[in-house]
């Protein structure tokens, strides 16, 4: 097969506590940047240490609000993967599993700069780059240079494809927006409406 003709599936993972459109524009942006077929969202797993903390999302309640957020964009498409009941899945078994499922496929494992920094920390940073090309979003208005400098000593010690995307700064976080619902501040147009309906329906960060 033409390495055009694999299907290039691109990989949104988070903890979506809650979602918000920095998550959704990274994804739409890679969609389109690198012709992606489809982006799936992957909402983490909570280790169960981390479940049902007072003042998060229950991994339901993040999984719903994810779905409500991609409804509608018919390229978008929610991934339960990492989800299960003894929580922390490492996303270099996720993404070798992936593989195993579809081999034919390449994938492009989109990340903000925040990610890219603590990279090396993160479990079998090797493997993750064997199995996905990494796609680096910038944020916190990191210097170019600085990005560039830190995609290219990473691709060199791991061997890895670091495409960068071409977005614009985002600046908003879920902590950020989780502080404005319990201070009472309004998280619209940062959030999807049908997602801030089911945050306020239910409560949540409350
Ligand atoms: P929290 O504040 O709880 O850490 P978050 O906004 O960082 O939430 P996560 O679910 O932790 O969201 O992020 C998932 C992925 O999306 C990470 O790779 C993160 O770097 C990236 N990301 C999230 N928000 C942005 C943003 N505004 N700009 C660029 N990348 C982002
Ligand atoms: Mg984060």
């Amino acid at each position: 097969m033409k390495e055009k003709d694999r299907p290039r599936i691109g990989i949104m993972g988070g903890t979506f506590d809650p979602i918000h459109i920095g998550h959704l524009i990274l994804g739409e942006t890679a969609y389109e940047q690198f012709d992606l077929d489809k982006v799936l969202f992957m909402p983490a797993g909570n280790p169960p240490h981390k479940k049902n903390r007072k003042g998060r999302a229950t991994d339901e309640e993040r999984v719903e609000m994810v779905r409500r957020a991609i409804g509608g964009n018919d390229h978008f498409a929610l991934s339960l993967i990492e989800m299960n009941e003894d929580g922390y899945t490492y996303t270099y078994r996720t993404l070798e599993r992936m593989r195993q499922e579809n081999a034919a496929a390449d994938y492009y494992f989109i990340i903000g700069a925040d990610s890219l920094y603590n990279f090396d920390t993160w479990m079998e940073p090797g493997r993750i780059c064997q199995a996905a090309k990494i796609v680096v979003a910038t944020r916190d208005h990191t210097e170019d240079e600085s990005l560039d400098y830190e995609m290219q000593r990473l691709s060199a010690k791991y061997g890895g494809v670091f495409l960068k995307l071409d977005s614009l700064n985002i600046d908003i976080s879920s902590q950020m927006l989780r502080t404005w619902i319990e201070e009472n501040r309004t998280i619209k147009y940062y959030v999807p409406d049908c997602v801030i309906d089911f945050i306020q329906g239910n409560q949540i960060y409350q």
